[in-house]
């Protein structure tokens, strides 16, 4: 049995940080979140000239982990605590924010000297109540680090769980799906996953670029076919929901207006640090 897909949203372009053109698949007006996953942005691909500097600086988050994934270009990070970090194409950087911090996400040295193509994706995993005040860490995956596996006709890149035998070296907090497929026509992939997780698949590319379909809890099994001419280039994101309340404002996500308020607080008190 296949899992139905439960509905298929189409992301909605936005700007971001600096003036940084996006594309949200959510937060949008029609889809608050799917559980775990506050958010999934897709940046670009832009064109970035040379000298610009646009991009996400100083800002402050808690109570969740944000996932940057880079397909093209370069990207630095720099944070409150002297954690300094540049991805480049393939890359990832699994950031716990847990307690807080404040990090800047701008174009790396290269890319803003001589211009380029950035494209990427940011995606936000929130944290269970236990966790969210935890110490802020850095998981970080060079392109090389990811485990890859090819198999009639669909390539995947395991950036956390296992797809085609492989396993992804990213720890979580709670159990969860994180692979990018590449499927040629004609061809199918099955992703086995707990019935109770949420799981949703970004198209990145081909005809149905911009997409999102969010898959019903109905069966075991998410199958995924290509029936256009060209490759396809896929998200496969999932992961067990966590059961409790959400409370959101910008970038922080804790359980209670409270903690919301006394996120801001801690920020603008300076507790989370200043780059
Ligand atoms: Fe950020």
């Amino acid at each position: 049995m296949a899992r139905t897909i439960e509905r298929t949203i189409t992301a909605v372009h936005a700007t971001e940080g600096g003036g940084v053109s996006i594309r949200r698949a959510f937060p949008t007006a029609t889809l608050d979140m799917i559980n775990p996953f506050p958010l999934l942005d897709h940046l670009g691909p832009l064109q970035v000239p040379a000298g610009e500097q646009s991009g996400f600086p100083d800002h402050p988050h808690r109570g969740f982990e944000t996932v940057t994934y880079l397909l093209e270009g370069q990207f630095e990070h720099k944070d409150s605590f002297g954690n300094r970090g540049l991805l480049g194409p393939g890359d990832v950087q699994w950031m716990t924010a847990g307690s807080g911090l404040v990090h800047s996400e701008m174009p790396g040295p290269d890319l803003v000297k001589n211009g380029g193509t950035l494209h990427g994706f940011q995606l936000w995993v929130n944290l269970p109540r236990k966790d969210k005040m935890t110490a802020p860490r850095y998981q970080e995956l060079k392109a090389a680090e990811i485990p890859g596996a090819t198999a009639g006709g669909v390539s995947a890149r395991v950036i956390t769980g296992e797809a085609l035998g492989r396993r992804g070296a990213v720890e979580t907090r709670s159990p969860m799906l994180y692979v990018h497929l590449t499927i040629e026509p004609g061809a199918a992939h099955t992703q086995t996953v707990p019935r109770s997780w949420n799981v949703f698949a970004y198209h990145l590319g081909g005809e149905r670029e911009g997409k999102l379909d969010i898959y019903d809890r109905d069966a075991d099994d998410v199958v995924l076919t290509n029936g256009t001419t060209g490759a396809a280039d896929v998200l496969l994101i999932g992961g067990e929901p966590i059961d409790e309340p959400v409370a959101r404002y910008g970038p922080f996500v804790m359980n209670s207006r409270e903690e919301l308020v006394q996120a801001a607080q801690d920020f603008q008190s300076g507790k989370m640090g200043h780059i």
